[in-house]
């Protein structure tokens, strides 16, 4: 276990190093900004919708490592699902870092690498920001979405 928790930390690092999908997106369809004041982390979420599914996702923001990675691997895994399918990710998600639910961390494939957020409550608000603030842009909220 304490191997995977090792591994599971470079993934985390990995992405807050080298964000993935960390920039602007012009022709975005949505968009939304996040804030999280117990950990001062922001984030600007961009998506592309086409058709009902998610072609593009991208953000910016400045934060700590686990909402920055949270965001990175969200923008990846967002890619090519439907919105329904979205929503179903974002609710697994926030069973697995709020401890809801025992599902397998695996089920979720690379998202599963947040697991360990359960055992650290204040995070939690960290590895959700993107999330929330994808929803905000869903739903067409304009004003800046915080984690209360
Ligand atoms: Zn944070």
């Amino acid at each position: 276990m304490s191997d995977l928790r090792e591994l599971y930390q470079q993934v985390i690092l990995d992405h807050h190093k080298k964000p993935r999908n960390f920039h602007r997106m012009e022709k975005a369809s949505h968009s939304a900004q996040g804030f999280n004041p117990l950990c001062g982390d922001k984030i600007s979420l961009y998506v592309l919708i086409e058709d009902g599914v998610i072609k593009n996702a991208a953000f910016q923001g400045s934060g700590c490592a686990i909402s920055t990675a949270s965001a990175s691997m969200m923008t990846e895994s967002l890619k090519g699902k439907t919105l329904s399918q979205a929503e179903v990710l974002f609710r697994q998600f926030h069973d697995l870092v709020t401890g809801r639910s025992d599902n397998d961390p695996v089920a979720l494939g690379k998202l599963g690498v947040f697991a360990g957020v359960r055992e650290f409550p204040l995070r939690v608000k960290c590895a959700t920001l993107a999330w929330h603030t994808l929803a905000a842009a869903l739903q067409g909220r304009t004003e800046t979405v915080a984690t209360e």
